[in-house]
């Protein structure tokens, strides 16, 4: 500082100047004010005042001290002026005013300077800068409080130059420890999970080494044993040589953060979990169409890993798609931010999908369902109604949909209204089948409905209706049951009354010429056996004279046993003819009797062996004597003679045939065997049908066969209350049996 910047106010006061004047003031890093004891007057003011109080020495001397800088004592003895010329000195700190009106604070040295007459004249202050670190001091203090303040935030200190370890928190809670009070750090340790002690003396050291904070996690348990999370923010302090000193630093109870994480951790693993798990396809795809998630089954229907996936665009790895009304319908949603449901086929998985839409935050959420086996279902049975609408108007058969319980019509084709002769309008006016059908065919209905709830179908059968004007229609009738309404079913009528009445007329002509053939037989019948018993006498009583004739005689005798023969084959079939119309219109009748079967089957047997003598035919009998049973014994002979002509008819004239019978406790049971070549076992049920013959069995012999035969040996039996069979096997020959209850 220049001399000149010391300057006097006032020339006529006693000044040591000499004292003023020396570089003491003008090398001091402190402010230096020189004033008048009585009317504070400033006399000088250096060059640090200026810096202090934003004012040049020209501005501050002269003007009075305690107006220009308004000191507050702070700290220091209040009066400091009483003081000041009580003890000649006043020290303490002082708040005053800046030029810019801001406040400094000062720690501010006065004293008193006597002039010569000993008289107090000035006073010297000398003011050092505490501004800056008073603030420093309070913000620390803020600091403090708050951070005290704040019941997450401790702060610790572990001194290692104190031969103990030592953490302090200010707060109980966060470290559990009493605040204020250091502890040992072994004590410390025994409330830290002990998966977190290492990890964290680690990072410490760690940060000791490398000269760097460090932040780490641990969790304390509380002596109740509650767990608590928290964040550790330390700082390795060093002395002038760079030992370490002391690691400082806070603690943040992050438990609350945590726990929200560990449940937002749960709270998507379970969401994820979810989705991952629900039966639909989720896709979601942000603003820029980019899958940001895809869950497995959509990934599985797409065809491609999630990572292919996640971050692509859907436009991009899939541009099938681009032009189908899906990709319409995700822009849409996109756009108007409204849902959207629809039905497609998608190109890329190459199947029918039920798609949900819904606008998201940040773009669109779409799941879909496979619904391809659904749509498939639907096509098969658009199909199958198509086709069956066909033939409903094809009009070619009856056709009626029923419910099977009320028996209302629901629907019927022109077929079927022309057969019973109702309009579409009355049946469905609530006329029934049941009603429609005569009794006699009730049973018949019933076992069909019943076949129908069984097995879904039943089988053609013949029954009738009664139709508008109260005349039957024959009909045969199948129906399906159908699927989704079990109640109902579909029927399938056929008109047969047509096919009814040529069977009739067929039977009457049968009968008429069963009748008419068998007339004029029996009377052939009964001639040649009165022929053949006069040529018998004949010869006796002509016998020496007819010698040398003998062979043209036994030649007469040989044509009429033929002609004989011919006709008792002839008279079977005729009977056989007859006996089936009788079946056909159930005129069949037996006249059965008690009696013993044994007889009837011998005699069979020999009647058989007469007719034909080149077949060997033999009888296996049980040795019982008697088998009593209830039955017409020409009608039982008529069935093992037939049995026995067919085994004839059908295997080879060298191979035996064998009769036999079985007794049971309930039956009896009469067999006949041959060596022949068997019947197929799918003809086995046909052969005893009317008319039936076996195309692929040879008949051997001359006889003719209709196929009458077993048909009328089963009504015959049937009859008698009794059952047929046949055991056969191809080329294994046949054996047909018989039973009659005993
Ligand atoms: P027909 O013998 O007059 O043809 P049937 O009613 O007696 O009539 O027999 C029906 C069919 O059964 C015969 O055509 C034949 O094909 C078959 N059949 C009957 N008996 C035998 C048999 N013993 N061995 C092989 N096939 C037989």
């Amino acid at each position: 500082m220049e001399a000149s910047h010391i300057s006097l106010a006032r020339q006529d006061q006693h000044v040591p100047i000499e004292l003023l004047n020396t570089s003491l003031f003008m090398l001091a890093h402190d402010a230096i004010i020189v004033r008048d004891a009585h009317s504070q007057h400033i006399y000088l003011w250096n060059s640090e005042a200026e810096k202090l109080y934003g004012l040049s020495w020209q501005e501050a001397i002269g003007q009075n001290y305690i107006e220009l800088l308004q000191p507050r004592v702070l700290m220091g003895e209040p009066d400091n002026e009483t003081l000041l010329e009580q003890e000649g000195e006043w020290q303490g700190e002082l708040a005053q005013r800046r030029h810019d009106n801001q406040e400094v604070i000062v720690q501010s040295r006065q004293t008193l300077i006597y002039d010569h007459s000993n008289k107090r004249s000035l006073v010297l202050e000398i003011n050092q800068d505490l501004t800056e670190r008073r603030r420093l001091e309070q913000t620390v203090k803020e600091y403090v409080q708050l951070t005290t303040a704040a019941e997450e935030l401790g702060i610790w200190f572990w001194d290692f130059a104190k031969q103990f370890d030592q953490a302090t928190n200010y707060r109980e809670k966060p470290l559990i420890l009493p605040p204020g009070i250091p502890v040992d750090l072994a004590q410390y340790k025994t409330h830290v999970h002990p998966d977190d002690w290492q990890p964290g003396i680690d990072a410490a050291n760690q940060a000791l080494q490398t000269h760097h904070n460090y932040t780490k996690e641990l969790r304390i348990i509380e002596p109740n044993g509650q767990m608590r999370w928290l964040l550790i923010c330390g700082r390795p302090i060093y002395d002038e040589q760079g030992n370490p000193l002391r690691l400082m630093g806070v603690a943040l109870d992050i438990t609350e953060r945590k726990q929200a994480e560990e449940l937002l951790r749960t709270t998507s693993e379970r969401i994820r979990v979810l989705l991952e798990s629900i039966p639909d396809a989720l896709v979601h795809l942000d603003e820029h169409w980019r899958y940001t998630y895809v869950n497995a089954l959509a990934c599985q229907y797409i065809g491609r890993p999630k990572n292919a996936l996640l971050g692509n665009s859907i436009w991009d790895l899939f541009p099938e798609t681009l032009g189908t009304s899906i990709e319409k319908n995700l822009r849409q949603v996109m756009i108007t931010k409204q849902a959207a449901h629809f039905e497609e086929y998608a190109p890329v998985a190459g199947l029918w999908f039920l798609f949900h839409v819904y606008p998201a935050l940040d773009g669109i959420v779409m799941h879909f369902q496979d619904i391809s086996e659904r749509k498939q279902i639907e096509e098969t049975l658009r199909a199958s109604e198509t086709k069956l609408r066909r033939l409903v108007d094809a009009n070619i058969i009856g056709i009626a949909v029923v419910t099977l319980v009320a028996g209302r019509f629901l629907e019927a084709n022109d077929v079927f209204l022309s057969l019973v002769g109702y309009t579409r309008e009355e049946l469905q006016a609530g006329l029934s089948w049941i009603t429609m059908t005569p009794p006699e065919y009730q049973q018949a209905d019933k076992h069909a409905v019943q076949e129908l709830y069984q097995h879904g179908i039943c089988k053609p059968y013949e029954k009738a209706f009664i139709n508008k004007e109260g005349k039957l229609v024959p009909v045969l009738i199948a129906a399906a049951r159908l699927e989704n309404t079990p109640d109902q079913c579909i029927c399938f009528i056929l008109d047969i009354a047509e096919q009814k009445d040529l069977e009739k007329q067929r039977e009457v002509l049968l009968g008429v010429i069963g009748h008419e053939l068998r007339t004029p037989l029996t009377a052939i019948k009964g001639n040649l056996q009165l022929a053949q018993r006069r040529f018998q006498r004949f010869r006796k009583e002509h016998s020496p004279q007819l010698e040398q004739d003998s062979a043209s005689l036994a030649k007469i005798d040989i044509s009429l046993e033929q002609a004989h023969r011919q006709i008792r084959v002839q008279e079977r079939l005729i009977n056989d003819l007859l006996e089936s119309t009788r079946i056909a219109d159930s005129t069949l009748t037996i006249t059965p009797q008690p009696g013993d079967l044994l007889p009837i089957i011998r005699d069979t047997v020999e009647d058989m062996h007469f007719i034909y003598p080149e077949r060997v035919l033999l009888l296996e009998l049980p040795v019982q004597e008697v088998v009593q049973v209830n039955i017409d014994a020409d009608r039982v002979g008529q069935v093992l003679a037939n049995y026995i002509m067919n085994a004839f008819k059908y295997s080879p004239e060298d191979k035996p045939v064998r009769v036999g019978m079985d007794i049971e406790e309930h039956e009896v049971r009469v067999w006949v065997r041959d060596e022949g070549p068997g019947i197929p076992p799918e003809v086995q049920q046909q052969i005893w049908e009317r008319f039936y013959r076996a195309s692929n069995i040879k008949n051997r012999s001359k006889v003719r066969s209709f196929g009458l035969g077993l048909h009328v040996s089963r009504a015959l039996i049937a009859e008698h209350g009794g059952q047929v069979g046949v055991e056969s096997r191809p080329g294994e020959g046949s054996t047909f049996w018989f039973t009659l209850p005993r």
